[in-house]
């Protein structure tokens, strides 16, 4: 979604409400990026906020599960006009200190990048599927019950095998057992 500085300035008082529905590339979202944005007009730049939501699905971190978590996000950025001239370097360097966009030359406003900026970094770096987490998964052969079926069941499918490979190999396992 992109909207132009032209189309904002020709609003009244120089607002703009927006019902925001895309489909962003943010990592683990299963579901369009909605929500509301206002978008106002400045002398020094513009201001986008509002609110919007998506669902993730994220993998726990704890006991591997997949599970869903409904994100929301608070949008809250300011994007400044650019000095065309010969500072035009030098202030591009204090917009990155200051943490706030520039307003691309041609004047379009893309919104959508906006928001995927701030989803992006609004979703959890670690997941935790929640306080009834079951605890990390028991590794392979902890000793029990479950894990000694499968061990006989794993053995009796290699036999088969195991017999192939000796008449295959005979003076390799007549090596594994000196
Ligand atoms: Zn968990």
């Amino acid at each position: 979604m992109k909207i132009s500085l032209d189309e904002l300035r020709s609003q009244p008082q120089q607002r703009m409400l927006l019902s925001f529905r895309e489909a962003l590339a943010v990592a683990d979202a299963v579901k369009p990026v909605v929500g509301d944005l206002t978008l106002t007009l400045g002398s020094w730049g513009v201001q986008v906020s509002g609110r919007v939501q998506t669902l993730l699905k994220l993998t726990c971190g704890r006991c591997l599960r997949a599970y869903f978590q409904s994100l929301n996000v608070v949008i809250d950025e300011q994007l400044v006009h650019q000095v065309e001239d010969r500072a035009g370097r030098r202030d591009r360097e204090l917009l990155k200190d200051d943490f706030v966009e520039p307003i691309p030359i041609n004047g379009m406003l893309d919104i959508g990048d906006i928001v995927y900026q701030a989803v992006t970094l609004a979703s959890p770096t670690f997941c935790l599927c929640g306080e009834e987490c079951p605890g990390p998964p028991l590794p392979d052969g902890a000793g029990d019950g479950a894990s000694l079926v499968r061990d006989k069941q794993d053995d009796s499918k290699l036999d088969p095998r195991w017999k192939n490979l000796k008449t295959l190999f005979p003076k390799e396992d007549s090596g594994q057992k000196s």
